[in-house]
């Protein structure tokens, strides 16, 4: 998964592109990378690590110019290399393009494949950069119709955001895996506003911008000094949203596709309450993730709330550390329980997900070792059970506990009393699947939960793979 931002029209184009990143941090961890221009050419500066680290304000300084795009990157297709990072930039016969990206392409293995037999010479592994070829190599004459010709022949999901030296462009897929919105804000001598683009509107509460709207699926936008121009050259399908987004990923303080995030996760938590009761004296979290679910269960059973474990906030996401040896150690590090919560108290713990299993488990164990007489978990979401090939880093299918446990046995390995999943059902119903809004019907990417996948992937190579075979 990452986040993208872009802006155009703002003489602080990059300290803004550096604010929005921040507030996508979540996104990505692994490397981030602004892109800038001035009208004449682009600037550039990427590097591993979060965005404080990676922008000093030397290197910010050297962004110049009124537009910028940035990324912050959470590998997955391509490994976690510098070569990686993004957004690409690359000089082309007509001028130069950059662009980042959120999402994964489905067919990049054959694309690459077919550019190659042409002559392209790749610099990374990344699926990204193949796009960036098929820019390069198309014959179409205007950048956007470049654009437009080389996302036609890509498969997947991308929500995309381009910069030239007179035009950012924002891209999303036809079934809108990925979200990605519309911004502005007003700039002191300006008539026209700056506009921008992110992944979440959480970025621009952060540099004082207004929401406009979603890119739609399918949709082109094009902004330059002429203004902003749209059309959907990419298509229409059925909308495919990731639930995911509502689940895990995205900022509970963000809005996606009109739905808080906050508040879905607070009626996940409402509805697992009624899908699995207990009698029990407390309902906790698992901090951060699980903390709207955990109101919502406590709301509608009307068992008291408590924060019974701590977060250290000084140690990232345990699940982005690449090697097993430090995420078992991480959730030590990560979490300390609270006796005077838990000691001898029949505990309600509330995750959003459970992956591999390796985090609860130790939850379990240490609430319990801390003097809790009963545990029971509930997770506001289905049991994840397939791997995501649009973006999410999810583990091969063999690493995925549901796919190979059933939940009794999920509830023995993790040790807890009782279990229990909301169904798939209940999660989308909470998202309003199949309402219409804003003139579309409302439709969800659940594949990670129901095996349903939207749109065909080289089943030969599960996600992990692909970075191994070089895609
Ligand atoms: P695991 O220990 O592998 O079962 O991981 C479960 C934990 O990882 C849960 O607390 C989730 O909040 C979190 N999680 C689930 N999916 C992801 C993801 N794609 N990236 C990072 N963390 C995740």
């Amino acid at each position: 998964m990452c986040g993208i931002f872009g802006i155009f029209g703002h003489p602080e184009a990059s300290n803004l592109t550096y604010l929005g990143l921040h507030a996508l941090q979540h996104r990505g961890q692994e490397s981030a990378g602004i892109v800038s221009t001035d009208g004449s050419q682009l600037y550039i500066h990427r590097g591993m690590g979060h965005v404080h680290d990676v922008f000093p304000q030397r290197e910010l300084a050297k962004l110049a110019g009124h537009a910028a795009i940035g990324h912050v990157r959470y590998s997955t297709a391509g490994g976690s290399h510098i070569r990686n990072a993004q957004p690409f930039a690359v000089d082309y016969a007509r001028g130069s393009v950059a662009l980042a990206h959120n999402g994964n392409l489905t067919n990049a293995r054959e694309l690459r494949e077919r550019l190659e037999a042409r002559g392209s010479i790749f610099q990374s592994n990344s699926d990204t950069e193949v796009i960036v070829h098929m820019i390069a190599a198309s014959t179409q004459r205007n950048v956007d119709d470049r654009i437009a010709d080389a996302l036609s022949q890509a498969r997947g999901a991308y929500s995309l955001v381009f910069l030239t030296e007179q035009q950012l462009i924002a891209a999303r897929d036809p079934f809108g895996f990925r979200p990605l919105c519309l911004g502005e804000i007003d700039v002191a001598g300006q008539a026209q506003p700056a506009v921008l683009v992110a992944s979440e509107g959480t970025s621009f509460d952060l540099v004082g911008a207004r929401f406009v709207r979603e890119v739609r699926p399918g949709e082109l936008v094009v902004v330059d000094a002429k203004g902003l121009r749209s059309s959907s050259p990419l298509g229409c399908t059925p909308r495919k949203l990731c639930v995911f987004e509502y689940v895990y990923f995205a900022r509970p303080d963000s809005v996606v596709d009109g739905l808080s995030v906050y508040e879905v996760r607070k009626g996940f938590g409402r509805r697992l309450a009624e899908e699995h009761p207990v009698n029990a004296d407390v309902v906790i979290p698992v901090p951060d993730s699980g903390v709207p679910a955990a109101l919502g269960y406590a709301e509608r059973s009307g068992i008291p709330f408590e924060m019974g474990l701590i977060r250290s906030h000084y140690v990232g996401r345990t699940f982005i550390e690449p090697q097993q040896s430090i995420r078992h150690f991480g959730v030590r590090l990560k979490f300390n329980t609270v006796a005077a919560i838990l000691r001898g108290k029949r505990v309600v713990v509330v995750d959003d997900s459970i992956v591999r299993g390796t985090t609860v488990r130790k939850i379990v164990t240490m609430i319990k070792n801390t003097g809790a007489s009963e545990v029971h978990v509930r997770i506001s979401s289905p049991p994840t059970t397939w791997p995501c090939y649009y973006g999410i880093d999810t583990p091969t299918r063999r690493e995925l506990i549901a796919s190979s446990h059933t939940v009794d046995e999920i509830r023995r390995y993790i040790g807890a009393d009782t279990i229990g999943y909301l169904s798939a059902d209940g999660m989308l119903g909470e998202v309003h699947e199949g309402e219409v809004h804003e003139d579309d019907v409302r439709g969800f990417c659940h594949a990670c939960f129901t095996g349903e996948y939207p749109v065909a992937f080289d089943e030969a190579v599960p996600p992990r793979l692909l970075r191994l075979v070089g895609v």
